[in-house]
């Protein structure tokens, strides 16, 4: 029998099947296509440029790992731009399902650290915000405000790498998010009829935000998949813990019904991101976009009067102790950083 060879090389066996390009794979040609395609993608939309401090925000999943890897071993090569820094860090939301207690394997983020030179260091939300996740979500819930974890979680852990942005002198913030996760985001901002979410969507950092670290997504334009196959065979650990608050989270569903629609049309991933990126290039106009402003309360910048974190903070009665913290940290008017 005949074992159907590489498209791509025609000299090794292939091993993988890739149903967006119809191409045979073997895993050779596919590990150099997954780091052809992150490195052009970061040349492409400038995401790093010289000098550039990037922070890597280490969630413990593969994807954010996989980043860590490759951004470290494309420095080692000389692929990136001259003088540019690499640290990592993590947030840990303090609670025991948090993202971060998930990340059993924090020797291999040692290990990565020190083989490429990254430091890298964990962040807790007590010591960003003087309160943790579980004393938000019981301050709502004890008044009888339901917010999911997940809500409270993300709305933080935004806010907290900004924050560690600034104290660390981050010029950008490097994000693990990969193709499905983008694709995701674009069903969710349209399920939920949020247009002004398309305006800071698109591949390009956002530099005009003031007060804003840019983030910057490296991985958006590989599939999970390759990312998972990647990882395994890097000695990349893949961590299968589910958070249990998953099952409520919209993104959960999501996953399976794009998976539904993917064995009709194997580039809705792509289509999606693609007019995600449309929509987004649209809405760069700053007439159309809704302006930044900053926090009445804590001079962060936000789309309303009031940022999200100081709503939930309020909300929970621990707006007091949560602002008596935040002027410790000396980020009250953050100026830009760009
Ligand atoms: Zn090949
Ligand atoms: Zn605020």
């Amino acid at each position: 029998m005949d074992v159907p060879m590489c498209t791509r090389c025609g000299r090794r066996p292939a091993n993988y099947y890739r149903v967006s390009s119809g191409e045979k794979l073997c895993f050779n040609c596919l590990f150099r296509s997954i780091e052809d395609t992150v490195i052009k993608t970061i040349r492409r939309y400038r995401l790093i440029n010289e000098g550039d401090k990037i922070g890597i925000a280490i969630s413990g999943g593969k994807d954010s790992l996989t980043l860590m890897y490759l951004l470290g071993k494309f420095r080692k090569q000389g692929k990136l731009p001259k003088n540019v820094e690499l640290m990592a860090f993590s947030i840990n939301e303090g609670h025991p399902y948090s993202c971060f207690y998930r990340m059993a394997r924090s020797d291999y983020v040692q290990k990565l650290s020190e083989e490429y030179d990254i430091p890298y260091k964990v962040y807790t939300f007590k010591e960003l915000f003087g309160v943790t996740a579980t004393d938000v979500a019981h301050g709502l819930w004890s008044k009888g405000i339901n917010v999911h974890m997940c809500t409270i979680d993300g709305v933080l852990r935004r806010r907290a790498m900004n924050i560690i942005g600034h104290k660390l002198g981050l010029t950008k913030i490097a994000t693990g998010h990969n193709l499905d996760d983008e694709a995701q985001t674009v069903l969710l901002n349209v399920l939920s009829n949020d247009l002004d979410r398309f305006a800071w969507f698109g591949p390009k950092p956002e530099i005009d935000r003031e007060g804003f670290i840019p983030r910057i997504k490296p991985l958006r334009f590989v599939r999970e998949e390759e990312i998972a196959i990647y990882a395994h065979y890097h000695g990349i650990p893949l961590m299968e813990l589910e958070c249990p608050f998953v099952y409520s989270n919209p993104r959960y569903e999501l996953k399976f019904t794009l998976a539904r629609w993917e064995r009709d049309n194997p580039n809705i991933k792509y289509s999606l991101v693609a007019f995600g990126d449309s929509l987004a290039k649209l809405m760069s106009d700053k007439a159309v976009r809704t302006p930044l402003r900053k926090c009445k309360y804590c001079g962060q910048p936000t789309s309303g009067d009031v940022c999200r974190v100081c709503e939930l903070m309020r909300k929970a009665g621990l707006m007091e102790k949560y602002l008596a913290h935040f002027k410790t940290l000396k980020l009250m008017d953050t100026q830009s950083s760009s």
